[in-house]
């Protein structure tokens, strides 16, 4: 789970890492009385939305009078915000933050993620902040300082100082600095089961303290239930519709930019059929895992939030029975064609626990539009001609 800027900096405070005063808005009106509360002389008015990159999307912008401040907030509140992190359809902006503008002298970067394959949190660090910190990474890694933390020792002298020399900080007061709000940010990570967590920019005022600009932070969902203060920071406007809807369902869905539907059970199989129609020449359009518990409803309204998309030319449903049962899922893919209208071409594979029971259903229910597969090979393949086909 993602939360706002504002919230990130909200956890900051609570850990003693420095941010400038701000308060969000929620309309124009608010906007401006929190600026005149703030006082000034300069603002920042800034988007909220769950993606980076607002800046050079036109949603951050700096003003110098409250009269600015509300032509700002006009402007920005309810656009639709297009950076590099939202797709091209962009997201909404709902919300605003109202900021301190900050005296900056130089733009750092620092973030803690978990690196999977040396399995430890790592932090790391820039000298190049602010916004091109993915060119950076991209041309220049050797630019970004990765201090990889045991868990078991936690965060120690020694791994602060290798980021304090390696960004070249030589100020025994900024060095002290650094570290103390390194080692606050590896705490509140490791505290608040965050996946990741971004500063950037850090930045360096003209008297030398660090100061957060910018936050952003992800939370570990399987671990929410611990920390119930940061699920009620949960923002359901900005996440996916379908997906939230799926999740009421049991369903676990994420929407994909392809043209075949997958409906499968198990995020291993679901992987495996995605790579498998990419290997046959086709895109996913999705990612679908009805689970152990799948019923005929389920199923159903798995067809249903995949229909939603426009794109989708063919659905590949491939299920593996072991706890699920292949017969209910035959009943299920019944149920469907009569509860929704599934007008792309369907292929079948179903194996496992009850697959000739299964395949009997199928058979004797003789649906158009519905075709059988052997196995994953030929499913995928049928599918990705079926897509071809349908264009
Ligand atoms: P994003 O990363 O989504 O573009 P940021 O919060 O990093 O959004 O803001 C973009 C840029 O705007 C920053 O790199 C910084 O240069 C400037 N900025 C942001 N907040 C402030 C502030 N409070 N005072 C002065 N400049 C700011
Ligand atoms: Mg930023």
């Amino acid at each position: 789970m993602n939360i706002h800027e504002y919230q990130a900096k909200q956890i900051f405070a609570k850990y003693g890492v420095p941010t400038p005063k701000g308060i969000m808005a929620e309309s124009v009106e608010q906007a401006v009385t929190n600026a005149k509360e703030l006082g000034g002389p300069i603002w920042v008015v800034k988007a909220q939305i769950h993606a980076g990159g607002r800046g050079l999307g036109g949603g951050v912008k700096l003003a110098k009078s409250i009269d600015e401040v509300r032509t700002l907030s006009e402007e920005i509140l309810g656009m639709t915000l297009v950076t590099h992190q939202t797709g091209p359809e962009g997201k909404l902006v709902q919300k605003l933050y109202i900021e301190d503008g900050a005296d900056i002298k130089d733009e750092l970067y620092l973030g803690v993620v978990l690196d999977r394959a040396r399995e430890m949190p790592v932090i790391m660090a820039s000298t190049e902040g602010g916004m091109a910190i993915e060119d950076v990474a991209h041309d220049t890694p050797e630019k970004i300082i990765k201090v990889a933390v045991d868990p078991a020792i936690g965060f120690q002298g020694f791994h602060g100082r290798e980021l304090v020399f390696g960004l070249g900080i030589t100020d025994k007061v900024e060095q002290g600095k650094f570290i103390k709000l390194a080692a606050a940010l590896y705490k509140l990570y490791l505290e608040n089961d965050a996946e990741m967590i971004e500063i950037n920019p850090l930045i360096k005022t003209g008297e030398g303290d660090f100061i957060a600009l910018d936050g952003k932070m992800g939370f570990d969902d399987s671990a929410l239930g611990r920390h119930p203060d940061i699920e009620a920071m949960r923002d359901i406007s900005e996440e996916d519709a379908d997906e939230r809807e799926a999740s009421e369902y049991g369903l676990s869905y994420v929407s994909l930019d392809g043209e075949i539907g997958c409906m499968v059970n198990g995020a291993g199989l679901a992987m495996g059929t995605m790579d498998t129609i990419n290997y046959m020449g086709g895109t996913p359009a999705n990612f679908l895992d009805v689970g152990g518990s799948a019923n005929a409803q389920t199923v159903a309204k798995g067809f249903e939030i995949i229909l939603k998309n426009p794109n989708v030319k063919a659905i590949f449903v491939n299920i593996f029975g072991g706890i699920v049962r292949c017969d209910r899922i035959a009943n299920g893919i019944l149920e469907a064609t009569k509860l929704v209208d599934v007008h792309v071409p369907v292929i079948v594979r179903l194996d496992g626990t009850n697959a000739p029971e299964a395949a009997e259903i199928l058979k004797k229910a003789n649906i158009a539009n519905v075709i059988a597969a052997t196995d994953l090979a030929d499913g995928a393949a049928k599918a990705v001609a079926a897509a071809k086909q349908a264009k």
